[in-house]
This record gives C-alpha cells, structure tokens and sequence, in this order.
C-alpha cells in the first residue's frame, strides 16, 4: 500500500508540473500572437515573414503540450497498471453467481426499499416500471414524511420535527427516545444565538414545562445560560453552539423515525454490501486452506466456515436460528421461542423438550449441548430479542 502511496504522489506532482508547463506554454503563444499582432500593426509588409514565424513558433509550443500531456497518461496508465497488479483479486473462487438465480424479484424488492429509503423517489417509479415491482404507498409516503422532515433539519427549520416528535410523543417515550426535547432544546439554542432573551424565556416557559420530570438538568443548564447570551462561545455552556448538535439531530430522528415505524436505521441494502466486501479477504483465504488442505470446497454448506467480523451496526437479531435444530425461530412465537440454559447457551423450547424427554430418569436433567453444564427445563430461561 506504501508503495502505491509513493507512486500516487508523485503521480500528483507530475500531473501539476504539467498543468504549469501547459499554462506557461498557453501564455508564450498568447504573447507571440500578440507580438506578431504588434509587428503585423507597425509593418504590414513584413506580415508574410511575421506569420511564418508565429506558425513554426505555434507549432514547437503545441508539440511541446502534446509531448507533455503524452507523458503524463504513461504516468497515469503504468499507475493504473500498477493498482492493478497489486489490488486485483481474483474472485472466481468465491464468485458463486448460480446463488442467485432465480431470485430476480427478491433482488428488485430489495433495490426498490433502498431506493425509497435514500429518497430517491423517482428513481423508485422508474424502477417500478421496469421491474414489474409495485410501489408500497405506505412505505413511500413515511419515507417522504422523512425526508421533508430532515430537508427541514438541513434548512435548521425545525418546525415539521418538532411537529412529528409532539404527534409521536407516547411512542417516543415508550422507545426511550428524548428526541422531542433535544429538538426543543436546539429551537431555544437558535435564540440565544439571536440573542433574543424574551423569545428565549417564553420558549422555555411554554415548552420545557412537560420535560421538567424527565431532564430537570439539563432545563436549568439551558436556563442559566441566559447569563453568558454574549459571549457564550467563551463560556461554560459553549458546547450548546456546536455544529455538530444539527448532525446529531438529524442522526438522531432518522434513528427514532425508522425505529417507530419498525425500519432499520441503516438500509439493509447497503449494510448487505458492506458486510459481503469485508467478508472477501477471509473468504478467499479460507476458500485456498480448505483446497489445499482438504480439498473441501466450502460452498458446499449453507454455512460460512468462518466467523466474519461485524461492526456493532451490521448486527441484526430479529432472527435466531437454533444451533441444534438449525431452524429458524420467531423470537415472539407461542410454543417455540429462545431459551436460555444455566450455562448461557441458547436454544429453541423445542430443542430444549426433545433434550429432556431421552432423560426422564434424572428429572429432565440434561447437558447442554455445547458445554458440559447440567440443568432441568425449569431452569432454562425465555430470551426476548
Ligand atoms: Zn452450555
């Protein structure tokens, strides 16, 4: 990387070198036809021999550019060339193309959510006709009622959050969310920058009443800041001017808004993306062990033979799957749900049942599949996602 690094700078200093030579060569023929204008001007009869000088002028300065800027892109293509020798990857290994066919219509379902979900409402239609996909309207419109919110934050017109935060309090609460006072918060910052005291109090008086439970202390820090309204960049409370607080905003009700409507705050589109790029290098290092080795090829089982590692964001688990039984179970189902064991392990109820009905004779003692751990069923604990 080091190396493509040196060559990348000295790439930029041949490409400025030849933008300056190039400029310096545009300035010399400007001058010469100025300069043969000037002659032409003061001696006509001389203008034949002055315009077959300027043309053999003009055409050493026009080969000299070419010659440069000929350099450069063999600079550019032995770069590019180099990139390549050193990045490329062969992922034939791990290319399984077959994976997908047949599952056109998941994929387009897939693009058209990330479509919407970006705003890229548009987009979203045109797709829809191509594709033969339909358009979820009540999916559109909340992705609408988001973005116009968040163009609002942008423009700092906090009105259609607050709006939208007030119509949503109950839920807000119950998600721990403090997303409405932090917007009435940044509203009031906006007058202590304006330096508007009465607007700043009556906004208060009217708004941070009903959050007097909930943030007390942050209400009388935000009050006694009045105090420093001159000179609060050089006060205790100069983070309340931080830029940032507009982006945490908006972070911020993005997160609420997807959660309340049961979306994921990052589009799974490109949380898939993302995961499947970092998942090459162990794939493809994997994939030559296991040839080599054992000659086993991986793609054989629906499951990875190595763990990839996951950012807390790229984590999901709405789904669990029980190791013993590999199936998928609803983590809100009636008869079969997550169970925890003593030891901490986790399996389905009925993984669980079918563990203790081969041990009636020890109570439904059993171990626990992946430790040596005894338990009974009673001990084994319901586990909510
Ligand atoms: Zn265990």
């Amino acid at each position: 990387m080091e190396q493509i690094s040196n060559e990348f700078e000295k790439l930029v200093k041949k490409q400025k070198l030849t933008c300056d030579q190039t400029q310096i060569n545009i300035d010399k023929l400007i001058n010469q036809i100025n300069d043969s204008i000037q002659k032409i001007d003061n001696d006509s009869s001389q203008s034949s021999t002055v315009l077959t000088l300027l043309s053999n002028k003009l055409k050493t300065l026009t080969s000299q550019t070419i010659d440069n800027h000929k350099e450069l892109y063999s600079s550019i293509s032995k770069y590019s060339k180099s990139i390549d020798r050193k990045l490329k990857t062969n992922l034939d290994t791990i290319w399984k193309p077959n994976v997908l066919a047949g599952k056109e219509e998941i994929i387009n379902s897939i693009l058209m959510s990330h479509f919407i979900r970006e705003g890229q409402f548009d987009l979203a239609e045109t797709f829809s006709k191509e594709s033969g996909i339909p358009i979820s309207d009540e999916k559109k419109n909340q992705f609408q009622d988001l973005f116009n919110i968040v163009e609002g934050i942008k423009r700092k017109d906090l009105g259609p959050a607050l709006k939208w935060a007030s119509e949503k309090r109950d839920i807000l609460k119950k998600n721990n969310s403090n997303l409405e006072f932090e917007l009435h918060k940044l509203q009031y910052i906006q007058y202590l920058i304006n330096n508007d005291i009465p607007s700043a109090i009556q906004y208060a008086k009217s708004n941070f009443g009903i959050f007097g439970e909930t943030n007390f202390k942050e209400i009388k820090r935000l009050a006694c800041s009045i105090l420093y309204i001159k000179h609060l960049d050089n006060s205790p409370y100069s983070d309340l001017l931080a830029p940032s607080l507009w982006d945490d905003i908006e972070s911020q009700f993005k997160r609420d808004f997807c959660s309340i409507y049961g979306f994921s705050s990052e589009s799974p589109l490109y949380t898939a993306i993302m995961v499947g790029a970092s998942s090459i290098p162990p794939l493809i290092k994997i994939d030559t062990i296991l040839k080599v080795k054992k000659n086993i090829d991986w793609s054989a089982n629906s499951e990875l033979p190595v763990e990839i590692p996951l950012l807390d964001s790229q984590r999901y688990h709405t789904v669990f799957t029980c190791p013993v039984s590999k199936e998928q179970v609803d983590c809100n189902g009636k008869d079969n749900y997550p169970t925890m064991l003593l030891c901490g392990h986790i399996i389905s109820k009925e993984s669980l049942l079918g563990l203790c009905k081969g041990n009636n004779i020890y109570k439904h003692k059993f171990k626990c599949p992946y430790c040596p751990t005894e338990s009974i069923e009673a001990q084994a604990k319901r586990v909510y996602f």
